[in-house]
């Protein structure tokens, strides 16, 4: 049985060191989480899950490390700087400010407040989900010159670097590079936990390929991370996916696919279990033409004059320069994370009626791989032993000793956090 809902995974994770309230002991920061000595090991080797299945396993992917911050063009080519944004309105009665387009609506179609049930909102208007920051020593905060962003996706640092991995490592289409990393975004209404957070991590990979293989390739993903996203122990009956509509789609992608996780199962209303774990998206060549200093318009002029680099591809077998398409499987390390202990949480009541807590986590994600754990304390000759098998293990895993209180605790303690062995 799963975790009932995510505020137990929430009272087990401070219980325990997996997550704690960011800045708790000032009052905390709105969404903010902190990871703590086992959610970091347990996030290490959801990470690890993914780069070794992906750069390791395969043949056709390399990985990247792109800087967080980067010239503002990126985001301006990116589109990011004019259309990375929510729709956001006030509610006059409650002062609450929300995001429009996950609100209720009443008959008539106007949106209803989630916090107090008002119709009395503002009009809605686009906000911009990008941290900005000034780079250097300027005179003023809103200096244009020093502007920057904290990017609010791990891909374009990809993209960017399309040339310089394809050149260097002599690759040939099809093949993808993958990356991992923090992404801000300034969101409207954080929350659930570490669903929604301001701060968060990205597993992302792009796929380039040719246009006509785009659309199998894309499959091929969205089947493959259900396998992948299995062998992290998240159940299939708690995964689904959902087709964007053509409404929905952002404007470069010609279809993308949410591989959905019943993050809700508390709630009555099935359809509102369910919500984005990730999104695989087939972006097309947009992202390596907007960045390309070639392609020019009708007119003859150059749609991006501030590039520098041309991001086409040569195929030496056909003589054919094009930009490849892109398929782009996206996911956050802290949802994945999330989806991981609901699916390992499980009770078992015991012969006196107490309720234990036993994560069932698969072993390659278990924050401790080995307990070691002495069944007397008091005898120097079985806890010297149990030490000394605890220090042969830890340089090969996390290996801990304990003996800090009766055997059946200790069991219990492991349990609990899911140590295999
Ligand atoms: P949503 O619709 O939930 O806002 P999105 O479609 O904007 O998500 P993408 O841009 O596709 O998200 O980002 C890829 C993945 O990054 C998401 O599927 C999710 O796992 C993760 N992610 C995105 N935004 C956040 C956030 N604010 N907090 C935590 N994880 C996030």
């Amino acid at each position: 049985m799963p975790a009932p809902n995510i505020e137990t995974i929430v009272s087990l994770s401070k219980r325990r060191g997996f997550v704690f309230p960011a800045s708790d002991i000032y009052g905390g920061l709105g969404s903010s989480w902190d990871y703590g000595q086992l959610g970091v090991e347990l996030a290490n080797n959801i990470k690890k899950s993914w780069w070794n299945w992906l750069v390791y396993e395969r043949d056709d992917i390399e990985g990247l490390d792109s800087s967080i911050i980067q010239n503002r063009n990126v985001w301006k080519y990116s589109g990011h700087e004019t259309t990375f944004s929510d729709p956001l309105v006030d509610c006059r009665d409650c002062n609450s400010r929300l995001r429009e387009d996950k609100l209720e609506r009443n008959a008539e179609g106007k949106p209803i407040c989630s916090n107090c049930g008002s119709t009395n909102l503002t009009e809605s208007r686009p906000f911009n989900l990008m941290f900005r920051t000034t780079i250097g020593a300027v005179s003023s905060d809103d200096d244009p010159m020093a502007l920057a962003y904290l990017r609010p996706e791990t891909a374009q640092g990809i993209f960017i670097n399309f040339k310089n991995v394809l050149d260097t490592s002599r690759r040939k289409l099809p093949f993808g590079i993958a990356q991992i990393g923090k992404a801000f975004r300034n969101e409207v209404t954080p929350g659930n936990f570490i669903f929604r957070t301001r701060e968060f991590e990205q597993m992302e990979m792009e796929y380039f390929c040719r246009p006509e293989d785009a659309a199998a390739l894309h499959q091929e993903w969205i089947d493959g991370f259900q396998t992948w996203l299995g062998t992290l122990g998240i159940l299939p009956e708690n995964l689904s996916l959902y087709e964007q509509q053509a409404h929905e789609l952002a404007h470069y992608a010609e279809r993308t696919v949410d591989i959905m996780y019943r993050f809700f199962p508390e709630r009555e209303d099935e359809e509102k279990q369910w919500d984005e774990l990730m999104g695989i998206a087939n972006r097309k060549d947009f992202d390596l033409k907007a960045h390309s200093k070639k392609p020019e318009d009708a007119e003859g002029k150059r749609v991006n004059p501030d590039s520098t680099e041309d991001l086409s591809y040569f195929d030496p077998q056909t003589n054919e320069r094009f930009y490849p398409y892109v398929i782009e499987p996206a996911i956050g390390v802290n949802r994945t994370l999330l989806a991981v202990m609901m699916d390992a949480y499980t009770e078992k009541t015991n012969e006196k009626g107490e309720v234990r807590v036993i994560l069932k986590l698969k072993p390659e994600l278990a924050p401790i791989k080995v307990a070691v754990l002495p069944l007397a304390k008091n005898k120097p000759e079985i806890t010297e032993m149990a030490r000394k098998i605890k220090r042969g293990l830890q340089p090969a895993m996390r290996a801990v000793y304990d003996d800090t209180g009766g055997i059946g605790k200790l069991y219990a303690r492991q349990d609990e956090i899911g140590t295999p062995f």
